[in-house]
């Protein structure tokens, strides 16, 4: 999340304030109207005079996704009164079992593939995307769609959220790959700032091994097979910077026991003191452990992770797949 527009912020404050002064022309006036009317005044004063987006108790800046998602807000989380943290707390609670109702199964048998995915939030909610959508009747092939939200906290598991909504209704258009992510760029462009844009990687898997890959910017994959690892290469920039983007792809073919290795950067570019954990030691991982089916892979790649980590917290939301043809 790079910053908020304040114009476009300030005609949305005005448009909430004449929606309260119609509601206010009826002949009761209920208070909590009143008050409301008085707070979106003092926003838009805050913005002429300067002050907007900084906390009232400590005149440090509030944090900005907290301000899209509510323009009204007046003081920083650290001075959140009790009962404000109390509901804070309980909106995430609500936010987060919404999101894990979201995601596929883990742990799946599907068209030929054994597919298996560990989705972890460093917060409370995920700013990473995890699909994996049957196209239904179209077709008989099968779509695993990952994604990395810019920013963190609810405004990017809000856009999450958003995208996941997108390609459940964009797969089953039965589009080639390269359409379907230039058509999600443009549908994200248009109906998000252009400080939202997300990384994005698309795969498409047919039940004779047959693998078509589109990556808008996402870490790149990783390709295992009996004659070594290969990095699938990127084909475009991330979704929803311009509307008008072009997105080529990559074909392979998987034989029995190949597989597709997927990840976020909450992986690679986990860091102990200025050490990342990087491709190049996942690569060494994926080389030495290429026989262990998709759960063992990841389960051993988590301890990894952890015994590299040592106590550090991971802060980055964090995703890993592997898709294996069987
Ligand atoms: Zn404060």
């Amino acid at each position: 999340m790079e910053g908020y527009d304040l114009n476009q912020l300030k005609s949305q404050l005005v448009w909430r304030k004449n929606k309260i002064q119609e509601a206010l022309s009826g002949h009761i006036v209920p208070m909590h109207l009143v008050n409301l009317l008085k707070e979106v005044d003092s926003a838009l004063e805050r913005i002429d005079n300067g002050t907007y987006g900084i906390c009232v108790v400590c005149n440090d800046p509030i944090e900005q996704d907290r301000l899209l998602v509510d323009p009204l807000i007046k003081v920083c989380l650290d001075h959140l009164t009790n009962n404000q943290q109390k509901e804070l707390e309980d909106d995430l609670v609500v936010a987060n079992s919404i999101q894990k109702a979201m995601l596929p199964k883990n742990d799946q048998q599907l068209n030929g593939y054994e597919i298996y995915y560990h989705y972890d939030a460093a917060g409370v909610v995920s700013g990473d995307y995890c699909d994996i959508i049957d196209a239904g009747s179209s077709s008989d092939a099968l779509y695993v769609v990952l994604g990395d939200v810019s920013g963190k906290g609810i405004a990017a598991s809000m856009l999450m959220t958003h995208l996941r909504a997108m390609f459940q209704s964009l797969v089953p258009l039965g589009l080639s790959i390269s359409h379907l992510m230039a058509k999600a760029s443009r549908l994200l462009c248009e109906s998000t700032s252009s400080t939202h844009y997300a990384t994005l990687l698309i795969v498409k898997a047919e039940k004779n091994g047959s693998i078509e890959i589109c990556n808008a910017g996402h870490c790149l994959p990783l390709y295992v097979n009996n004659y070594g690892i290969k990095k699938i290469e990127s084909n475009g920039m991330p979704i929803g910077i311009f509307c008008e983007s072009e997105y080529g792809l990559t074909s392979l073919n998987l034989d029995k026991n190949d597989m597709l290795i997927l990840y976020s950067d909450g992986l690679t570019e986990a860091t102990k003191k200025d050490e990342m954990f990087g491709t190049e030691r996942l690569e060494a991982f994926a080389k030495d452990n290429s026989e262990l089916s998709p759960k063992n892979f990841i389960d051993k790649l988590l301890v990894e992770l952890k015994n590299f980590l040592g106590d550090i917290p991971r802060s980055d939301d964090l995703t890993l797949m592997v898709i294996k043809r069987k």
